[in-house]
């Protein structure tokens, strides 16, 4: 019922949509305290879910929508049969949402993902349509900054190395080879978003000294900034990668940031998989052009390339860098509160800055 989406009111020529909006075959459903109550009177939208979501947020979804887990996936008939009806898409950080994909969903208003990056949505094309994109910024910082820091502790003190000479029966036989030292050297930050302060912050408490690179210098921020990342990498015993994926950071760390980076420098990676070439970095780590790895995050989750999880100067991790109980839940509640907000016609509480 394309006349029925909220895209094709004024609003919508803005990329933005709010206002009463009318459900399929039912009356306006207007803001509303209890949305999940009011749209269980009337007709539920119909929903397409585009990751496995967790329970917490499944369970409300399913209360206040017909959902759709994962259609798109699986049966092509039934597919094609009910995307005509899908209004929203609720996806995680990793979710693909194509430019393909949403001319199929001709009455889709709101794409919500539940994680801050949303590289995987074509923001343009939803634009264009008139379609909302909301994540869950935020709520996830101390999160991925503390596993920030616990990455940069574990490469430089190997931590990882030091449980498995105590399991293995090694520590009889002499001392493990020293480690080094965190507190006190250089870090730079690739990204000085809401993250990036939160890791630079902590920083502080162990004594480094820090340096980053944005797109723009901050003002009223106390860290030198560097334009070029090879140049932060060439001032930094730690380089810290905490920018969004997409296009315009893909394989920013490259074989010229590593040799800048030198064999006494370590990488962290909680950002993307696409931010670092990861050939380049296996390389890397062979040659010993820098010193080791902390990665969150892969370029083909979740697979990790064998000559990756061969080294033993890398720690791996499966991008857990919002993995807490805590924090999974408040990101559950802010996707499902973009959701209500669109749907009861009030201001979103997180939509992405290109839908403000
Ligand atoms: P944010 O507040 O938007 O900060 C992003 C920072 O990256 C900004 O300082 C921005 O520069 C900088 N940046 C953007 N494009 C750049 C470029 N081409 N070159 C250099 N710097 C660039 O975002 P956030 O909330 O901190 O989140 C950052 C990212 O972390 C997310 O997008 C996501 O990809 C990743 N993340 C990963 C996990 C995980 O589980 N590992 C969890 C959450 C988030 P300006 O300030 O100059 O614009």
């Amino acid at each position: 019922d394309a006349a029925a989406r909220a895209g094709d009111d004024g609003a919508a020529k803005e990329g933005c949509v709010h206002g009463s909006i009318r459900g399929p075959g039912c009356a306006i459903v207007r803001s509303s305290h209890n949305f999940a109550r009011e749209t269980a009177v009337a007709a539920q939208p119909d929903l397409l879910t585009v990751a496995k979501l967790a329970p917490f947020l499944m369970e409300p979804l399913q209360r206040a929508f017909t959902v759709h887990e994962r259609l798109h996936e699986g049966d092509a008939g039934a597919f094609a049969r009910i995307a005509p009806q899908i209004r929203a898409i609720c996806g995680s950080g990793e979710s693909k949402v194509s430019a393909e994909l949403m001319p199929r969903l001709p009455a889709l208003e709101i794409v919500s993902i539940m994680g801050v990056g949303y590289d995987g949505v074509d923001v343009a094309a939803a634009k264009a349509r008139g379609v909302m994109v909301a994540h869950t910024p935020d709520v996830l910082n101390d999160d991925v900054a503390d596993l920030a820091l616990a990455l940069m502790l574990n490469i430089a003190r190997r931590i990882a190395q030091a449980d498995q000479y105590v399991r293995q029966g090694k520590w009889p036989s002499g001392p493990m080879p020293l480690a080094r030292k965190m507190s006190g050297a250089r870090l730079g930050i690739v990204g000085m978003g809401r993250i990036g302060q939160a890791i630079a912050d902590r920083a502080k408490a162990f004594g480094m000294s820090i340096a980053y690179t944005a797109r723009s210098a901050k003002a009223g921020l106390p860290y030198a900034f560097h334009a070029r990342v090879a140049d932060l990498a060439a001032a930094s015993d730690f380089l810290v990668c905490i920018t969004p994926g997409g296009a315009a950071t893909r394989k920013l760390i490259d074989a010229e940031v590593l040799r800048a980076l030198g064999p006494a420098g370590y990488l962290v990676n909680v950002a993307r998989g696409s931010v670092v070439d990861e050939a380049a970095l296996i390389e890397a780590l062979h040659k010993g052009t820098i010193a080791g790895a902390g990665l969150d995050v892969f370029e083909n989750e979740p697979h990790v390339p064998e000559a990756l999880r061969a080294l033993d100067n890398v720690v791996l991790v499966p991008h857990i860098g919002s993995a807490t109980v805590q924090t999974r839940h408040a990101m559950a509640a802010r996707a499902f509160a973009n959701l209500e907000a669109h749907f009861a016609g009030r201001p979103l509480p997180s939509a992405v800055p290109e839908c403000r």
